[in-house]
């Protein structure tokens, strides 16, 4: 069985995601992770992110795996470095769009993430998880929430585990700084030419904004139930 979930940055889709694999014994498949790997080697070879042609031979050349091991958080290997950390900041976040749009980029990991999840019930998340990775997916949700609460979510995230909690002015910055970065990779990836992040006709819709993560999972957890 195949669980689609789709929608722009801070959604939850990962969070929820998680949740509901557990829950369900399923596997995850995070496929942001993959495209921020392909957008983590680009930097780190200081690579032109305007040459689609090397961009596109990078994707089809690196080796990019997803390594679980039971209780533990999923961990994303670039020909075998561990970068899953380094994969999430905001230098990435700024440019992997870019790379993400690229055809031939989508066409590498397109083959990863089929091959990944061949023989497993899985929750995949991304932007076109159900319109072109798994069109026959079983359930499909598109998940949103407004712009201002995805940044508050994102930015409550990134400061969970300070000792020192920011200024109010700090804060309100970051919300703002965060905010336009969200806005501007929705902008990009809602406008491609290639696999854009818009709903499958046949998804779900779930509005996140004024719900809680346990809310969203016990809904798709009963769509789920529904269509086994
Ligand atoms: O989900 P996450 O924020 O980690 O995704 C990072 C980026 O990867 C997205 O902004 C998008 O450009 C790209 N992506 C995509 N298709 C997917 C998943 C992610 O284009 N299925």
């Amino acid at each position: 069985m195949i669980v689609a979930i789709d929608g722009p940055a801070g959604s939850g889709k990962s969070t929820i995601a998680g949740q509901l694999a557990a829950r369900l014994g399923f596997e995850k498949l995070d496929t942001g992770a993959m495209y921020r790997a392909v957008a983590l080697a680009a930097l780190e070879r200081a690579a032109d992110l305007d040459d689609e042609d090397i961009i596109d031979e990078l994707a089809r050349t690196v080796r990019i795996e997803v390594a679980r091991r039971a209780g533990e958080r999923a961990r994303v290997l670039l020909d075998g470095a561990d970068v899953t950390d380094a994969i999430r900041t905001p230098a990435i976040d700024a440019c992997v769009s870019k790379v993400s749009a690229y055809p031939g980029v989508r066409q590498a990991m397109l083959d990863v993430q089929r091959r990944a999840a061949e023989g497993h019930d899985i929750v995949a998340e991304g932007r076109d998880i159900g319109t072109v990775v798994f069109p026959a997916a079983e359930v499909k949700v598109f998940l949103t929430a407004d712009p201002a609460e995805r940044a508050r979510r994102r930015v409550a995230q990134r400061h969970e585990a300070d000792a020192v909690a920011p200024s109010d002015d700090e804060l309100a910055q970051e919300l703002q700084r965060t905010l336009d970065a969200i806005e501007r990779r929705d902008q990009l990836d809602s406008s491609r030419e290639v696999a854009p992040l818009v709903p499958a006709d046949d998804a779900v819709h779930i509005d996140s904004t004024a719900a809680s993560i346990d809310e969203v999972v016990a809904r798709i957890a009963d769509l789920i139930q529904e269509r086994r």
